[in-house]
């Protein structure tokens, strides 16, 4: 699950702030037994990884806990996946949140707090003069692994970094120093731009039918096969054009562009089914 999909879950679980914990299970080897009985305080996101904090009764600090999603992690409220076994379910009396293939712990608050809430893409605090600040430090790295890399866009994702690829009509191993300096800040806008309308879209179940070239088999623009390879130190699976999407040449300004209107075929296609990213 990227970061606009973490936004969305704490607007869902606001519904159990303020309630207890009357149940716990689930296959994690954390002491879960703990937050028997504790009343679930708040709920806090830093980019793809959400923080739990429990009131730990009268005269007793906080309990915390965090959950990263990882690749592959997923939840549900009030509606278990019926083959999976949930990695952690909390029952209140109004619902239950199931989370599944995730990484469960619990932690300190000063853990917590350490977190960079400046490169956090959708937090209150994103600071894109202090994100140029940080990539100035890595101007060799590839764009395709530097769109990934959580020290300055907390919450980016694959997705984010293919279709941000593409409306940069970057090649995925461009390095930042292949830009010209002064275009550096629209890279950094456009990924908060982007996980904007991931959230927005995602919201209407609307998000993969705008995708260009995330998991697609031809460009958008040209109908070309798209290239698919795992590039980049971190060897993510990573979708291009070869025609549109190029080193940009030295001095070449960098345009932006938006994202296309999906592709209409036929009919207007029904609601997307639940998407887990
Ligand atoms: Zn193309």
């Amino acid at each position: 699950m990227e970061g606009p999909s973490l936004v969305i879950l704490k607007e869902e679980l606001k519904t159990f702030v303020g309630k207890k914990v009357l149940k716990v299970s689930g296959n994690t080897t954390q002491p879960k037994e703990e937050l028997q009985g504790l009343v679930l305080k708040a709920v806090h996101i830093w980019g793809k990884v959400l923080f739990l904090e429990f009131s730990g009764g009268k005269g007793k600090k906080s309990v915390w806990t965090r959950t990263h999603f990882m690749m592959f992690g997923s939840y549900r409220i009030n509606d278990p996946k019926l083959d999976r076994d949930p990695r952690l379910a909390l029952e209140f009396r109004s619902g239950i949140f199931y989370t599944y293939a995730c990484a469960f712990r619990f932690l300190e608050r000063a853990e917590y707090q350490e977190h960079d809430r400046q490169v956090d893409v959708l937090g209150p605090r994103w600071d894109e003069e202090h994100v140029l600040n940080l990539i100035a430090k890595k101007k060799d790295a590839y764009l395709c692994d530097l769109l990934l890399d959580q020290t300055l866009f907390a919450g980016s994702g694959n997705i984010v970094k293919n279709e941000v690829l593409f409306n940069l009509r970057c090649h995925p191993l461009t390095t930042l120093s292949q830009i010209r300096r002064a275009d550096w800040p629209l890279v950094i806008h456009e990924v908060r731009v982007y996980c904007e309308n991931f959230y927005k879209w995602k919201k209407k179940f609307e998000l993969r039918r705008h995708w260009q070239v995330y998991k697609k088999h031809k460009c958008p623009l040209c109908e070309q096969k798209l290239k698919r390879e795992k590039l980049g130190k971190l060897e993510r699976a990573t979708f291009y054009c070869l025609t549109h999407q190029l080193v940009p040449k030295p001095s070449k300004k960098l345009v932006v562009h938006e994202v296309l209107p999906p592709a209409v075929k036929g009919k207007v296609k029904k609601k997307e089914k639940r998407l887990d990213h």
